[in-house]
């Protein structure tokens, strides 16, 4: 049978829409993976009596609340925060906190719903969470960011805890907002503990974690053009994103003879048809991390290199696709330019940066697909070793740390192998692959615990 033609999808899915109203990214999200789930589950009764999907898909809890602080105008401003707590079937919740203007209760529900199939994934003990609030960074002061980031924290602190839920940083929170928030934590308990990862490496930060999403993305592109015999050496690579996952992923592709040629962010994009060398990846980072500026200003530093504003990468000829912005960059006529112009595999370095209609066109022309629960587990992956680094009052160093997240990269790739590979099809499935493997230990799980 058919993926999405399962008799009890559609009332299942009605019944998601009906329940979250308002929610159109995480009735998304949930539809991807319940159109995996439904045949897989079919013969498997416990599950169904159970109700095991429909539990994972509503959040254990949502915590919404509200953030003041004060402007550098003396305005007070008034934000909202929340943490979705989804699931801690395997583990404490964790997952990121996003800062951006774009961010609802829906696209946190989206994005802790699929931390838990990420995490999961993994093989580390870790559930399902993630925070954030609707502030935008850009353009603040120092200071406005740290009184913001404090605030958050004087609320967030009672729900967060190391054998609780462990936020990191994701779009819009970097090292600096995760230095503020740790430091009002330890400020308001008392307590240095594992609370946060993502921190400074001088107080409990891991190596490698910063690199670890993007290098992870990679580092999953080349296990799948591996497991059919090619490489990404000489192949040119569109990437969007300037951010951390975006510019790390450019880096390790450097790194593996491959050549990126693209950065966006939500002004534009520029090309560089030449190749972005190390030296111009390590300007961007300065550029975003330090100056806090636009990628527009990229063709003013290095010549030969075009600037298109309000556009996406997405049309410009590769080999390769990296999304490494924000949910719903690539559609469904963007997955077809890209196969028409020879893009032969995607790993998704962003959370859900490709539609439903983009995820069909990819698996109609049948080129390797990577779904970010998979191929951007490499991020949570290195925070869950900070969190046993920070248990065990260690540091490990960065080679056994880079292999540790090598090989946990190539362990999900198995496990998307393993259970995406369909007998009479030469190409793996990637997407129902990461949705089987990621559901199975948590529901699993679920079924020990009985009806909780
Ligand atoms: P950053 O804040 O470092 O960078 C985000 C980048 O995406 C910026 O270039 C930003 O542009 C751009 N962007 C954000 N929103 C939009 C939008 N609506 N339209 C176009 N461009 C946009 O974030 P990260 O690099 O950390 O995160 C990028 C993606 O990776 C997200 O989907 C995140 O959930 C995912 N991810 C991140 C992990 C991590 O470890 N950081 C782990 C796993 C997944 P601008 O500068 O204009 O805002």
């Amino acid at each position: 049978m058919a993926r999405a033609d399962h008799p009890d999808i559609e009332k299942f899915l009605e019944g998601v829409k009906t329940r979250n109203p308002g929610q159109p990214e995480f009735v998304q999200a949930v539809q991807e993976v319940a159109q995996d789930i439904f045949p897989f589950i079919q013969d498997k009764t416990e599950y169904h009596e159970y109700q095991i999907l429909r539990r994972i898909a509503e959040p254990d809890r949502v915590v919404s609340f509200r953030v003041c602080w004060e402007d550098d105008e003396n305005n007070i401003r008034v934000q909202r925060g929340w943490r979705v707590q989804n699931n801690n079937s395997i583990g404490p919740y964790k997952g990121g906190i996003r800062f951006h203007p774009t961010v609802t209760e829906g696209v946190l529900k989206f994005l802790a719903f699929e931390q838990t199939f990420k995490n999961s994934l993994t093989g580390l003990p870790m559930g399902g969470g993630k925070g954030g609030s609707n502030f935008n960074p850009r353009g603040k002061s120092e200071h406005e960011v740290m009184r913001f980031c404090q605030s958050f924290m004087t609320e967030l602190f009672r729900h967060v805890g190391d054998d609780i839920d462990v936020p990191a940083g994701d779009i819009g929170v970097g090292a600096r907002e995760i230095g503020y928030m740790f430091g009002q934590y330890k400020r308001i308990t008392n307590r240095f503990t594992g609370v946060l990862t993502g921190k400074g490496l001088e107080y409990g930060g891991s190596l490698i974690r910063t690199e670890a999403t993007g290098y992870g993305a990679i580092l999953f592109m080349q296990n799948m053009l591996e497991h059919i015999g090619d490489s990404v050496e000489g192949k040119t690579c569109v990437i969007s994103g300037s951010g951390n996952v975006a510019t790390h992923a450019a880096e390790k592709l450097v790194q593996l003879g491959g050549k990126p040629v693209t950065f966006s962010d939500s002004d534009g994009f520029i090309h560089d048809p030449e190749g972005l060398t190390l030296e111009k990846i390590d300007w961007v980072k300065d550029l975003k991390t330090n100056r806090r500026g636009r990628i527009a200003e990229f063709v003013d530093e290095f010549k030969g290199a075009s600037y298109q504003a309000g556009e996406r990468p997405w049309g410009i000829p590769c080999d390769l696709a990296a999304p490494c912005a924000t949910q719903n960059e690539i559609n469904g006529d963007d997955a077809k330019t890209l196969v028409k112009n020879g893009c032969l595999a995607v790993s998704e370095g962003a959370n859900m940066p490709t539609d439903l209609h983009g995820v069909e066109a990819f698996k109609e022309a049948g080129i390797l697909f990577a779904p970010g629960k998979a191929a951007n587990a490499g991020g949570v992956a290195v925070s869950g070793l900070e969190m046993s680094q920070n248990s065990a009052r260690l540091s490990w160093s960065e080679d056994e740390l880079e292999s540790l997240l090598g090989g946990i990269m190539k362990r999900i790739h198995s496990s998307c192998v393993e259970y995406g590979a369909s007998s009479g099809e030469s190409a793996v499935d990637y997407v129902k692959g990461a949705n089987i493997a990621g559901f199975k230990k948590v529901a699993d799980a679920m079924l020990a615990y009985g009806v909780v």
